[in-house]
């Protein structure tokens, strides 16, 4: 059995960072980071944009209360306001942290690190490295989990979470190379895992994202919060669905519709383009249903709008978002300096997650806290985005509660001893699972089976809900889940089956996909980026509270928590 006292599973931002303070605060520690992908190819490094942080270089006028009201507005009122404290109070000190282990941020011409505007923020006050601030970041963090010998699994698969006698006591891994199984045990076991995009049929994220952290911890019997709230980002580019960052809008693009209109102005009109994402996405999806986007020939009726950067001028765009030109002009052909940009909403985020408090320890329930476990990043939910979040506070969120959580980690492990596993136990049942799946007969192919509960989950609870629409794509995942039992596999052997990879993210996107659906049913309200077309207003009296849902074979069951209102009161939501 391989030992650690703490085993980290995601290489991304949160997982790095988290590794990195833990090996700051106690150098004596065995601290390892597990990755299914190489850790600078987990999906951090396609971050684009930026990260916020009241720095004050562009605009005096900035504080971090700004930040927090514009983070809780954004959020619908549905965000814990003192995990967002936290996380604004402590953003400048992380920057400035990042620049100093290397991280080349873009400049101002005096030399202070640049900031640019961004969706919901009242100040320019986001850090960027021109459009590829996640490859700036992430490759510092890695090349410093090397410089302070955290030991590395890349390319290794974790199948489970051991969770016995409401303590967390380790992981069981695959090795994707050659198959090998292995049970980790730890003092302290962090997911990091990141989000799960590849639920739906059109996003920006890696073919990673497949919400694995979230299925394992759901499977153990452990709650998962608010995962209705999934984030659409306006501008995926049409029709691959990759992202065109927010940044671009940052730097004063336009969108306009087939009639040529920035029709913005029709419903965010004081923010215009660069209003929250929820807002912009509704706003497209709209101007779509009313018949004016466009299409391939520019004619009306189409499935997509533009992004329209043409008055910017070659210089700007080639020196501030050089990647988002270079996508649209080698994935669609367009020259976006001459060519507006095909343009619509696709999945890019989860609000929701495994619920933590502010020390990244995850929760049993409304009250208490499992032992020996952690989350942090895109995977956690310490609710700093509530019902929607802000464009760049998804970076911010994985280093201030990555480092958080990783001093957490350092204290929490001194007094505890590796917990004791029946190691064959946890090896035989994991053969098993991997064995049924490689020698069934079956009739279905993965991907098959896949691309309908994508589609399910893109009609069935999309943008706009509501209970019909959504009560009918419960019904078909039902199905659709019975058809996944029968799958079957071409590849039998065990060196990097990646058909095998393929089944077990399978099951997890299923589990993932029904949470959603469940939650979102539940919730009888429309609030930041789930809106109900049968219930369009937001309503506190019954809905301001976080959704608990609690998996098992037999249903899932929904419970809440209270939001922790502790600076700002619920307003109506107006840009
Ligand atoms: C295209 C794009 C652009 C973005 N731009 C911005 C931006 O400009 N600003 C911003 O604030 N946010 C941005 N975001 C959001 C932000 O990048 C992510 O939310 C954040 O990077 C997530 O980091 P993470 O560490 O939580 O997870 P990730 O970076 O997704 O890493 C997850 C890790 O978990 C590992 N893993 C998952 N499952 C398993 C398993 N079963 N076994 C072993 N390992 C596993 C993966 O291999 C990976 O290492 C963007 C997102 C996308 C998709």
């Amino acid at each position: 059995m391989i030992e650690h006292d703490v085993i980290i599973v995601g290489g991304g931002l949160a997982g790095t960072r988290a590794a990195v303070e833990i090996a700051r605060t106690d150098p004596r520690l065995s601290i390892a980071v597990v990755a299914k992908t190489h850790p600078i190819r987990s999906h951090s490094v396609a971050a684009q944009g930026g990260m916020a942080a009241t720095l004050k270089n562009v605009d005096d006028q900035d504080t971090w209360k700004a930040h927090a009201f514009d983070t809780v507005k954004g959020s619908d009122y549905l965000a814990d306001q003192d995990a967002v404290e936290i996380l604004t109070r402590e953003a400048p000190d992380v920057v400035i942290d990042l620049e100093h282990m290397g991280v080349l941020f873009s400049r101002l011409p005096d030399g202070r690190i640049a900031q640019r505007a961004f969706g919901g923020h009242s100040h320019k006050r986001t850090c960027y490295a021109a459009d590829k601030t996640g490859h700036a970041i992430l490759h510092e963090l890695v090349a410093n989990l090397r410089r302070y010998g955290v030991h590395i699994y890349d390319e290794w698969y974790v199948l489970r979470l051991i969770l016995e006698e409401d303590q967390v006591k380790g992981v069981v891994m695959y090795h994707l190379l050659d198959g090998r199984l292995e049970v980790v045990r730890a003092k302290a076991v962090m997911f990091a895992t990141g989000g799960y995009g590849r639920v739906y049929n059109t996003t920006s994220n890696d073919f990673a994202s497949t919400g694995d952290g979230l299925a394992m911890t759901a499977l153990a019997g452990l709650p998962l919060e608010d995962m209705e709230f999934v984030q659409f980002h306006p501008t995926g580019l049409y029709p691959v669905g990759v992202l065109i960052s927010e940044a671009v809008r940052g730097e004063g693009a336009y969108l306009i519709n087939a009639e040529g209109d920035r029709f913005m102005s029709n419903y965010a009109p004081s923010k215009m383009e660069l209003a929250p994402r929820d807002i912009t996405s509704r706003a497209i999806t709209k101007e779509i249903r009313a018949g004016r986007g466009a299409h391939q020939d520019g004619s009306a009726g189409g499935p997509f709008v533009y992004l329209d950067l043409r008055h910017m001028g070659r210089e700007k765009i080639m020196s501030r978002v050089p990647f988002c030109w270079e996508e649209a002009h080698r994935l669609v052909g367009i020259d976006a300096v001459h060519q507006p940009i095909p343009i619509r909403p696709t999945v890019h985020y989860s609000m929701g997650g495994i619920p933590v408090n502010t020390d990244g320890r995850v929760r049993s329930g409304a009250d208490g806290l499992v032992e020996g476990f952690f989350a942090a990043g895109e995977a956690a939910c310490v609710s700093v985005h509530g019902a929607n979040r802000l464009g760049s506070n998804s970076l911010l969120e994985c280093v201030v509660y990555g480092k958080r959580t990783g001093a957490a980690i350092a204290q929490y492990v001194q007094s505890r001893k590796l917990p004791e596993i029946d190691e064959q136990r946890y090896l035989t049942q994991a053969e098993q699972q991997v064995q049924t799946l490689i020698d069934q007969p079956g009739e279905y192919r993965i991907d098959q089976i896949r691309q309908a509960f994508q589609d399910c989950m893109t009609d069935h609870c999309g943008v706009f809900r509501t209970e019909s629409v959504m009560k009918e794509g419960l019904e078909k995942l039902q199905a659709i889940r019975q058809q996944a039992q029968r799958i079957y596999l071409d590849d039998k052997a065990k060196l990097w089956n990646t058909e095998l990879t393929e089944a077990l993210e399978l099951q997890n996107l299923l589990i993932v996909g029904e949470i959603i659906l469940t939650g979102a049913l539940n919730r009888q309200e429309s609030r930041g980026a789930h809106c109900r077309e049968d219930f369009a207003d937001r309503d506190d009296t019954n809905f301001l509270k976080h959704t608990m849902a609690y998996y098992s074979s037999a249903g899932i069951q929904i419970g809440d928590r209270p939001v922790a209102i502790t600076m700002f009161e619920p307003q109506e939501r107006k840009y």
